[in-house]
């Protein structure tokens, strides 16, 4: 086997576990490998090296990438941005330590661009004009894959969605610090203040998520509108309402081919639901031929577009800038 056609270890670094595979044109080749995320910057550096050291034993591979929580600068691949999720990892030169120590060519992304580049990959969207992906989970992600290129903004910021204000009503406080913000209602978290909003003043005969003293969880609110539940069940209209809004957003700046759904909450998003809710929003040459995907990836989107960028930089295709990725 050439050198150019060797597979790379792709590696998605979360807030409680570290998913990690061998990966070559967009796929997984074998199984991945799970491992808890450990605590502090110095012993999930040395458990991302184990990990590479671990697959360089059975395989050669073309190079790492990896994929983190946190605004990342691509081109040092250094975590400028923190993240709840891994204290203390700002500041930390990931690239530069990872190459250090394994002498592998290695490329360090922001974990939503990274599984946005995955899913375009996988699904043949990187010749298309423009496609978005959005993950709906605890927060909103987003990725903008702009003719086969990640468009990473001038701070290395572009794509966070989830932060487009969508009222100015200074209603809902979201995680950032900001009022309103569309992953205060888009995301699990959001549709959880909605259905409390609404069942504020109600009875517990009324609804079940009434019966529950200040301990409701999202789950709970899917259960019961999939049970039937009147006040769960607007809420989750509400939800599919305030996702489709902010997507009316992005079609208006983008003017998007398509969008791809992916994150926790988008196996209870009817995606033809949404679609309607876009059209009566969204301007009609926008709207009209917009295709909305789910997501093909799921969970593995980060870890196999961290390690197909790294790929594609070393083997450029035709569609694509040479100069977009590493
Ligand atoms: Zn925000």
């Amino acid at each position: 086997m050439e050198k150019k056609d060797l597979p790379a270890i792709g590696i998605d670094l979360g807030g409680t576990k570290i998913l990690a595979g061998l990966v070559a044109n967009s796929h997984l080749v074998g199984e991945p490998v799970r491992v808890p995320t450990p605590s502090g910057p110095e012993n999930i550096i040395k458990a991302l090296l184990d990990i590479i050291a671990d697959f360089q034993k059975e395989h050669l591979v073309l190079g790492v990438g990896i994929a983190t929580a946190g605004i990342v600068d691509t081109e040092s691949g250094a975590i400028l941005g923190s993240t709840g999720n891994l204290p203390g990892w700002e500041g930390t030169a990931l690239k530069h330590v990872i190459e250090e120590r394994t002498a592998l060519r290695t490329h360090v992304e922001n974990d939503a661009n990274a599984a946005a580049y995955g899913e375009a990959r996988a699904a043949g969207l990187h010749t298309r004009t423009c496609s978005v992906m959005v993950t709906l989970g605890t927060g909103i992600g987003g990725g903008i894959i702009l003719k086969g290129s990640l468009y990473r903004g001038a701070h290395y910021a572009g794509g966070e969605v989830g932060h487009i204000k969508i009222s100015m009503e200074n209603q809902r406080r979201c995680t950032c610090g900001l009022w309103d913000c569309w992953e205060a209602y888009g995301s699990g978290r959001g549709l959880l203040a909605t259905a409390l909003e609404m069942a504020r003043g109600k009875s517990k005969d009324q609804s079940v998520i009434c019966e529950r003293d200040g301990d409701l969880t999202t789950k709970d609110v899917l259960e019961a509108a999939a049970a039937g539940d009147i006040i769960a069940g607007n809420a989750l209209k509400k939800y599919h309402e305030h996702v489709a809004v902010g997507m009316s957003a992005l079609c208006h700046v983008l003017d998007p081919d398509c969008f791809v759904i992916s994150g926790g909450m988008s196996k209870f998003v009817d995606l033809k639901l949404i679609k309607e809710l876009l059209f009566d929003r969204t301007l009609p040459r926008i709207a009209e031929k917009l295709e909305i995907y789910p997501s093909r990836l799921s969970e593995k989107a980060g870890m196999i577009g961290a390690a197909q960028i790294v790929l594609d930089a070393v083997n450029p295709i035709e569609s694509m800038s040479t100069t977009s990725a590493c």
